[in-house]
């Protein structure tokens, strides 16, 4: 599938520059343009592979905006036509679809990517979708208020909204901060994937996923998640069938971006190895398997051939948002928000709550 990339705010210009990075490593050429935006002039000078666009100048002086996400918002609004323009030549007829990728929990891409992606669907027919990163449970309280309210606005604008959950991909004992470097290349690595996934390969068997396979299981919109696990390959292509079963299995309930999301309306497992490595039955097996543990009827399986020695299971999700997990979040976003209320109110004004009624 080839994608046009804009990282919004830090994490979102990070992000964007490992998934331009990967992909031209591996030479898959899935990543037609990658643009970064921010208020934080710093941030952008620490990229160096993708281009950039300072926003906000005349409000912030390049110093971004804090954690105010209203301000990220505002910004972003006031400078809308500067961003789009700079997409002109990016976004070329060659891109099956547009991908914003923002932290959900700071300012400016909390704030920002929203909006840019209401912009986008007004100008472009190709689908606009969000990557979306979560707060970790252990990030301050203003994060996971700013996320939750971007996530609500977000979800509605994109065509689908990829979540990342910053508490999935990181290592046991480690702190979320000191993990995002690792984070980040977790992230290029599984959702470069899906991008190259979605590529034709010459001279390989129909099998072959194709990028409108991809968007068809994003049609569901919504919240999608991804997944992914790989084990060394067999010899034996009996044993792969195995394999294929294991890291299916592991790719859903053990890797994925958005922990404990199961129910989906619509998945797509792409299973990537060399194709003599790729057992025909085990990718059925594995097909039937996830339509049973997702209860979706719409389940779409396919491979990607890749020169490795290792077997992979690429697991996305369409329509995942009846999960614990997302839940939870919210519930957290909204105590988080209702606990800032209550330190802004003055405490006199308890005595006005119109929560408690009056006796007469
Ligand atoms: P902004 O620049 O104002 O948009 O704010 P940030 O991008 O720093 O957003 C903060 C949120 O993004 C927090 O919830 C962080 O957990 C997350 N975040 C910041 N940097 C990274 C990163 O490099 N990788 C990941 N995965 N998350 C990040």
């Amino acid at each position: 599938m080839k994608v046009a990339l804009i990282g919004v705010g830090q994490a979102g210009g990070k992000v964007t520059e490992r998934l331009a990075r990967f992909d031209a490593d591996m030479g898959f050429e899935a990543v037609q343009g990658a643009l970064a935006v921010n208020s934080a002039k710093p941030d952008l000078q620490s990229l160096e592979f993708v281009d950039t666009q300072l926003i906000g100048a005349d409000r912030v002086n390049g110093h971004g905006v804090g954690g105010d996400n209203e301000l990220g918002t505002e910004i972003m609004q006031s400078d809308i036509q500067q961003v789009l323009s700079g997409l002109d030549g990016r976004v070329t007829s060659r891109a099956d679809a547009i991908f914003v990728v923002a932290g959900l929990g700071g300012g400016t891409g909390s704030g920002g990517a929203p909006v840019l992606v209401h912009n986008l669907q007004q100008i472009y027919d190709i689908p606009v979708y969000a990557l979306g990163i979560l707060p970790g449970q252990n990030e301050g309280s203003l994060y996971q208020a700013n996320a939750g309210r971007s996530l609500k606005t977000i979800a509605r604008e994109a065509d689908a909204t990829l979540l990342i959950d910053n508490d999935s991909w990181h290592e046991q004992g480690e702190s979320v901060e000191g993990a995002f470097d690792r984070i980040n290349d977790k992230i290029a690595q599984r959702v470069g994937l899906l991008f190259a996934s979605g590529e034709a390969v010459d001279g390989v068997g129909e099998s072959v996923v194709d990028s409108s396979e991809v968007i068809n299981t994003l049609r569901a919109g919504g919240i999608a998640t991804l997944g992914y696990a790989s084990e060394v390959a067999s010899e034996d292509s009996a044993d792969n069938i195995r394999t294929v079963m294991t890291v299916a299995r592991q790719a859903l309930l053990t890797g994925t971006s958005l922990p404990n999301a199961t129910t989906a309306d619509s998945a797509l497992l792409v299973i990537a190895g060399k194709p003599e490595a790729i057992p025909r039955k085990g990718v059925e097996k594995a097909r039937r398997w996830l339509e049973d543990e997702t209860g979706s009827m719409q389940v779409r399986g396919g491979d990607f051939p890749l020169e490795s020695d290792r077997l992979g299971a690429l697991v996305l999700l369409g329509g995942a948002e009846r999960s614990a997990r997302l839940e939870q979040f919210m519930a957290r976003a909204r105590e988080a928000k209702e606990a800032e209320e209550r330190e802004r109110t003055d405490p006199a004004e308890e005595l006005t709550d119109d929560r408690v009624e009056n006796l007469f």
